[in-house]
């Protein structure tokens, strides 16, 4: 039996509900999955109350973006006390920042000379919570200061553009330390995909206890690498697909990847030796 520890669902960027995921990984023969969103688990309450009717172990997660001094990384968690409201409050605190980047992104543009004004994009994006830059690229679209998104992005507001302002996220050394803090599991996501120099090491030195070995992102030469980086480390291995559903044009679909179901029992075995209130399974 399969395992499928990183999947996406509605409450973030997935296309599927967390009930129609729990569905589709029944279907799929996936024995445990886990919901791990994008830096929330509103999704998570939803995918444990379907596991019992769909014999599938859901696993709570999220997948939190996290920022280092040599790169962005996606630092995942498992089994941490979710509801703790300190845990929700540090999941929001670079949410919390959204507006007041958007603010300082249209000072850049009037600096230039597009009349912009930051309530605008508010509107735009139905409130300050969700803002992001698409939503300022509409803007300046509507006002006929760009031909479409593209000239948006690549005139004003992509990294090293005239408005670029830098996202605020948590460290990584915080978000490790918050997903320990909270009775979780931490495992770097797709190391991969990491661009950073010496980023993996680094956050191995910051204290993660896992590395997914196995996703869609890795051919088997780098699957054996990080497992045994993982060895040499005596870090646990987890394995995922990242599934977002039709969302990301990705040519597989839920149980393709083939994660053993080994990897969760030592997960889980690791868990049970972390003392924490969290629920069990
Ligand atoms: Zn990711
Ligand atoms: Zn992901």
């Amino acid at each position: 039996m399969n395992i499928d520890l990183h999947i996406h669902t509605t409450a973030s960027d997935g296309s599927l509900t967390p009930t129609q995921v729990v569905q589709e990984a029944q279907q799929a023969g996936l024995g445990v999955i886990s919901v791990a969103d994008h830096d929330t688990t509103s999704g998570v309450a939803e995918a444990l109350e379907a596991q019992d009717a769909h014999d599938v172990i859901v696993v709570p997660g999220v997948e939190i973006s996290a920022s280092h001094p040599s790169g962005e990384a996606h630092i995942l968690g498992y089994w941490m006390d979710h509801d703790d409201p300190a845990f929700q409050a540090f999941l929001e605190r670079p949410r919390s920042t959204r507006g007041p980047r958007i603010i300082e992104m249209c000072k850049c543009l009037r600096g230039l000379g597009l009349e912009v004004r930051a309530e605008e994009v508010f509107e735009e994006a139905g409130g300050k919570e969700a803002v992001g830059r698409p939503h300022l690229a509409k803007v300046l679209l509507a006002k006929g200061y760009v031909k479409d998104m593209e000239e948006a992005f690549q005139g004003y507001l992509i990294k090293g553009a005239p408005a670029y302002v830098k996202r605020i996220k948590n460290s990584t050394a915080e978000t490790i330390a918050a997903i320990h803090r909270f009775g979780g599991i931490s495992v770097i996501a797709h190391p991969g995909l990491l661009k950073g120099p010496g980023l993996v090491d680094s956050l191995i030195q910051e204290g993660a206890m896992g590395i997914e070995v196995l996703c869609h992102e890795h051919d088997s030469a780098a699957a054996e690498r990080y497992s045994e980086m993982a060895d040499r480390n005596g870090l646990l291995k987890t394995g995922g697909s990242d599934y977002h559903g039709d969302m990301l044009e990705k040519s597989f679909r839920l149980g393709d990847l083939q994660v053993p179901y080994q990897f969760y029992l030592e997960l889980k075995g690791v868990k049970a030796r972390i003392q924490s209130p969290t629920r069990d399974r």
